[in-house]
């Protein structure tokens, strides 16, 4: 009952026990939040937010049908993976049928970083090799070996040997998108340094929206230029589909599929279990059985029962209720309305993005600059992030159940906040 009232000290508190800056909260007067349904979450103070930024509750905040799966098998049994139970082994079918074919083995882990961690294992033991390529300004987890892949999270000086970076695609000066041609240029400059550091390419990893650099929404031929290039040269192509995956580009489940690409390693995360910690790593079967043979894996929380029927109603839900094509519809609906409203924050402002994933780029002459704006939509009554350089764009992200009347929610706050 204490969660639900508004306590002043919580704040001073949390910083004291949970290491300060390690852990900053969002927004200059942080919020106490009490409970959320759907795509609105309650704080103590008695208001309501939309949730615009919350790609986790990817079918909805406390969504029923997750609540009751996820409770109905604590009730009965949650426990490790080496006993036999169809949750696991249903989930793992499902995730594999999904995936282009090849991509037939599943391994659950419990984040994106253990993903992408157990992939580089993988991809150094069939290589050989230990050199990554990664795209500038990229997050890819918080484990050892995926922190460094995360160039946005340090300066390029810290930057290990074994790391090499291939610009993001941005538009050039015309306004057009970098070519696959120019893909593989790209890929061969960072090889390139990689061999000068006496290594050589074993995985290039891409987060299929590049939301950490900004929201960029490259073309099918950019993104095959990567992984061809990298597959000439020897090494794995990983899709990271922590934050893309499940329907947020509004095409396809997975956004890889949309630049027809056959990547060697897929990972998801973050909505999988609508907010139950459950991720895992989808390869071939070649690859976990070369890994195998040399090395072993086993994580204790990793495809239990409670975990995977949270997963397998997530599926559901957006099946079931058309998700995928309603988050193109509605992202379409909301980039149109931003790229109306945009020019009243400044001319030179871009709205970009694909399905529910969009950013809108302040330019850094605006009155606003995002992080302004993310404080104004919060009076508002809307919670929106921030990425991209210096947190320059504004992240809008939402779960995929809005609908018109939450695109027209968001919209007139968003005329009010930029409004100078
Ligand atoms: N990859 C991408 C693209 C991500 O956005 C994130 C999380 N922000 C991760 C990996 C890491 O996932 P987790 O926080 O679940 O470890």
């Amino acid at each position: 009952e204490s969660a639900q009232r508004l306590d002043p000290s919580l704040s001073k508190r949390r910083g004291a026990a949970l290491g300060g800056q390690l852990s900053p909260l969002f927004y200059r007067e942080p919020l106490q939040v009490v409970r959320a349904a759907g795509a609105w979450v309650h704080t103590a103070d008695g208001r309501r937010y939309l949730d615009a930024y919350n790609n986790v509750p990817v079918v909805g905040h406390a969504h029923p049908a997750v609540v009751q799966a996820i409770s109905r098998q604590a009730a009965v049994l949650n426990i490790n993976s080496r006993y036999l139970h169809p949750n696991a082994v249903e989930l793992a079918e499902r995730l594999t049928a999904s995936m282009p074919l090849g991509l037939d083995t599943c391994v659950f882990v419990n984040s994106g970083s253990e993903a992408n961690d157990l992939a580089w294992r993988m991809a150094r033991v069939v290589t050989g090799r230990s050199g990554v390529m990664v795209a500038d300004l990229a997050y890819h987890g918080v484990s050892e070996a995926t922190a460094a892949w995360s160039t946005n999270t340090y300066p390029p000086s810290a930057r290990p040997a074994h790391v090499a970076v291939f610009d993001a695609p941005r538009l050039d000066a015309d306004g057009q998108q970098p070519s696959g041609v120019e893909a593989g240029r790209r890929v061969r400059l960072a090889h390139d340094e990689l061999r000068r550091a006496g290594q050589d390419v074993a995985l290039l990893a891409v987060d299929s929206v590049f939301s950490s650099a900004g929201i960029l929404t490259p073309t099918g031929r950019f993104m095959r230029g990567l992984q061809d290039e990298t597959h000439a040269l020897g090494g794995l192509f990983l899709a990271d589909e922590v934050q893309a995956g499940f329907g947020r580009g509004g095409r396809n489940l997975w956004r890889f599929t949309d630049f027809g690409l056959t990547p060697d390693f897929v990972t998801l995360g973050k909505p999988m279990g609508n907010g139950h910690p459950i991720a895992a790593l989808i390869t071939r079967r070649e690859i976990v059985e070369q890994f195998i043979a040399i090395d072993e894996f086993f994580s204790t929380f990793a495809g239990n029962p409670v975990s995977c029927v949270a997963a397998l109603t997530v599926l559901d839900v957006i099946e079931q209720n058309g998700l995928v094509e309603q988050s193109g519809r509605i992202g379409a609906e909301l980039s149109a309305g931003l790229a109306d409203l945009a020019p009243r924050l400044h001319p030179a402002a871009r709205v970009r993005g694909q399905g529910l994933m969009v950013g809108v780029e302040v330019p850094p002459e605006a009155p606003l600059t995002a992080a302004d704006l993310a404080e104004r939509l919060r009076e508002q009554g809307v919670f929106v992030g921030t990425t991209g350089p210096g947190g320059t764009v504004l992240k809008i992200r939402p779960p995929l159940i809005w609908d018109q009347g939450h695109v027209a929610y968001f919209l007139k706050a968003f005329q009010a906040a930029a409004l100078t």
